[in-house]
């Protein structure tokens, strides 16, 4: 079959300028190629955020978009949505998914910063890969509707896939697009998808991705306890919640303990210089950090329940090394491991 060469068939000027929303998955990318089939030029937005939405992240939401934007000649740019998806987090507009997901608060983002670059580079439309019917939260009729108008995209939000199915769009009223080389595809089959894959040569496409952490239950459960008890949560605290096991020992006090070196790694780099850290040196032991506030009792209690995680668990009690925040200082308590139905009760799941 002959693969077809998206901006290679054009030499001439481009007729207009689109911003694409990239995760770099295969629909985003198959709404990028239809434009670039009709001489339009296309900046893609890969956005970034907190809840596991970067390019190394295995249960990303988002992949690398450098492949395919080098193979077919567009710009990617990254774009990290930092602290305001994080107060969408906290406090959407449009309640949660199943879990901790804003989906609906999330797309209005992406599409309003995507829209606020359009208007920067004066760019003239903004273009995404949905397909209705795909997604029973974010991709249904209504729904795109909402988003479109919420982000001050009206008019000016063309989806390629599903565009014969939907009310024409500025750009192809102006006849910047046209209507007929686009598609009409809805539902969750993959089948025209994979179709159109083929007939433009692309090729090593992640599968769907099923969403970011928000959409993960322990992750969610963790964040949710993070909130309840967290007034100001730092990026820090974020990023541990994708480590190790974490432990509530009462309202103002957690430990995280590692699973692995890397998780041990990953909590010496998050952690703060105000919190505790615990091992115990000279056994096999993991990375403990104790977040919140710190008096005897929590401390006894955060070092039993690391000595649980040491190779010396089945002994009577376990030397834990206490590093304490601020300074160079340490102590040593002697914990007795703690027992597994103990932790059921303060293990957050
Ligand atoms: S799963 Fe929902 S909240 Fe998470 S990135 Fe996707 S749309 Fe946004």
């Amino acid at each position: 079959m002959n693969q077809q060469q998206p901006n290679s068939t054009n030499p001439t000027q481009p007729k207009a300028h689109a911003v694409a929303l990239f995760s770099g998955g295969l629909d985003s990318a198959l709404a990028i190629l239809l434009l670039l089939r009709q001489n339009i030029e296309v900046t893609a937005l890969t956005f970034m955020t907190h809840f596991g939405c970067d390019l190394q992240d295995r249960s990303s939401c988002g992949s690398n978009p450098y492949p395919t934007a080098e193979k077919y000649g567009f710009r990617v740019k990254l774009m990290h949505l930092g602290e305001k998806f994080v107060d969408i987090v906290k406090n959407p507009k449009y309640g949660r998914g199943k879990h901790m997901n804003v989906c609906t608060d999330c797309r209005i983002l992406m599409l309003s910063e995507a829209r606020e670059f359009m208007e920067m580079i004066n760019a003239d439309f903004v273009v995404t890969g949905e397909v209705i019917g795909q997604r029973p939260m974010s991709q249904v009729k209504d729904k795109l509707n909402l988003t479109e108008k919420e982000a001050g995209l009206r008019g000016r939000l063309l989806r390629p896939l599903s565009a014969k199915l939907l009310k024409p769009t500025e750009p192809e009223l102006a006849g910047l697009v046209d209507r007929e080389q686009l598609e009409s595809i809805s539902g969750r089959s993959r089948k025209r998808q994979l179709e159109l894959a083929e007939q433009f040569g692309l090729e090593d496409f992640p599968s769907p991705a099923s969403g970011c952490l928000l959409t993960d239950e322990g992750y969610s459960n963790r964040l949710r306890d993070l909130l309840a008890h967290t007034e100001s949560v730092s990026f820090n605290d974020l990023n541990l919640l994708r480590v190790g096991r974490h432990f509530r020992l009462n309202p103002s006090a957690k430990v995280v303990i590692g699973r692995n070196e890397q998780d041990n790694n990953l909590i010496d780099a998050y952690r703060e210089p105000h919190h505790h850290r615990l091992e115990a040196l000279d056994i096999g032991s993991p990375v403990g950090l104790l977040i919140g506030s710190a008096n005897k009792d929590t401390l006894s209690k955060a070092a039993m329940v690391l000595a649980r995680y040491t190779s010396a668990k089945h002994q009577p009690t376990v030397r834990v090394t206490v590093f304490e925040p601020n300074s160079d200082k340490q102590h040593d308590i002697e914990a007795p491991p703690a027992r597994d139905e103990d932790l059921q009760h303060v293990i957050i799941k």
